[in-house]
């Protein structure tokens, strides 16, 4: 199975790149993803970048993040939705998911909001919307900056509206596991701060600018400058190739489709599934485009004496189906346990991710896989009731 089989117009794009492109990075092809990618979530400004930790991390110095404050994460998600702001000394506070949208729970946002408190991060994980209208209300009420994680997300809408354009940042990527790549690595972030896109250029590229006014000679003092963007940050390098860009746009198009594919499987499944009643999926918020960028399900054997782990040793040995198992919760990491960061108070996730699981999934799984996958389950769950 190849993830992400490129079609010849977008192998086409990177070979013209190759042959014709007058630089390498920081050209047309930038200028015309950019363009193309506000235009696709309806963000005011969009700026590649060479990954989405690296969006977060601008995302987290546009915050002007300081050692000591607290940043409010998910515990379920992946990695990079927190380390790039405990990377400028944030103390990282754990939110719970909601039990039925297995996203970050407004009310427990709400709850660990303390002085202290300078940013919320929501990661639409697997696809799923959070509930943007609530937890931004909540966020503007406390004076606190809302970063939208969209990693997983491209796509994903709330009554139309993409997610990203609801706080004040939003982060993609176009890593090779995602809804469309840039050649392995790539990002966007997005926002709609004029003051902030002023910046992000020169943040994104070690401070390099042009020097102000008319110039007599192009070389002279030198041929660009360097200049200051933020008083409390240094710039960094964050760029994203002409190649990766010209890819991008072509990627663009087909995501829209390969969505409705997953989200026609996801529907196919629930039906197999429907009188299973120890299965369970996310529940989506209202007006919720929910993506499918992964196929988690919950099991609930409680009233068999039956956990997750007797399911999948079952399912993989019995009945050849061989699933997976996603986002360990955060704080069980060494990383965040030896950054500080391992207190935590997330009863819901606590709970509900021992007994989480997902099917191998991808655009294009055949009718038959989908039925082997859901048979065998439906029978191991069976066997499961004894
Ligand atoms: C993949 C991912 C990231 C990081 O993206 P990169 O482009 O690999 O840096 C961040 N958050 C979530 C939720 C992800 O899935």
């Amino acid at each position: 199975m190849m993830q992400h089989p490129y079609t010849e117009a977008e192998i086409q794009a990177v070979v013209d790149v190759m042959r014709n492109a007058e630089g390498q990075t920081q050209g047309k092809y930038l200028e015309k993803f950019e363009k193309d990618f506000a235009a696709f979530v309806g963000a005011k400004y969009a700026f590649g970048v060479n990954n989405c930790t690296n969006a977060l991390k601008l995302a987290a110095i546009f915050c002007h993040i300081q050692p000591g404050d607290e940043v409010i994460v998910p515990a379920y998600t992946y990695c990079a939705s927190a380390i790039p702001f405990g990377d400028l000394g944030a103390h990282i506070v754990w939110a719970d998911i909601n039990k039925d949208t297995w996203t970050i729970d407004p009310d427990d946002f709400e709850r660990k909001i303390t002085p202290k408190t300078k940013a919320v991060v929501a990661v639409h994980l697997l696809g799923i919307p959070c509930d943007m209208k609530r937890i931004v209300a909540i966020a503007r009420r406390h004076g606190i900056k809302v970063v939208e994680d969209c990693a997983q997300a491209l796509d994903c809408r709330i009554d139309g509206q993409h997610v990203g354009t609801f706080g004040d940042f939003g982060c993609f990527s176009f890593h090779a596991a995602k809804t469309m790549t840039t050649l392995g690595e790539g990002g966007m972030f997005v926002c709609s701060d004029d003051q902030v896109a002023h910046n992000v250029p020169g943040i994104r590229h070690n401070g390099l600018c042009a020097f102000q006014g008319e110039r007599e000679r192009y070389w002279v003092p030198a041929m660009s400058n360097v200049d200051e963007f933020l008083e409390d940050r240094w710039p960094q390098n964050f760029c994203l190739g002409e190649a990766q860009c010209a890819l991008g746009s072509e990627q663009l198009k087909s995501v829209i489709a390969n969505n409705e594919i997953l989200i026609e499987q996801d529907r196919k499944i629930r039906e197999w599934l429907k009188d299973v009643p120890e299965i369970t999926f996310p529940g989506i918020v209202e007006g919720g485009r929910y993506v499918v960028h992964q196929y988690i399900m919950h099991y609930d054997g409680s009233k068999y004496g039956k956990n997750r782990n007797d399911l999948l040793d079952l399912l993989t040995q019995k009945y050849g189906v061989r699933a997976i198992v996603q986002y360990y919760p955060l704080y069980r990491y060494p990383l965040f346990q030896k950054k500080g960061c391992g207190a935590y108070d997330c009863p819901v996730l606590d709970a509900w991710w021992d007994n989480s699981f997902s099917f191998p999934w991808w655009c294009g799984i055949d009718d038959e896989s989908m039925r082997i996958m859901c048979e065998g389950l439906i029978h191991a769950v069976k066997d499961l009731r004894g």
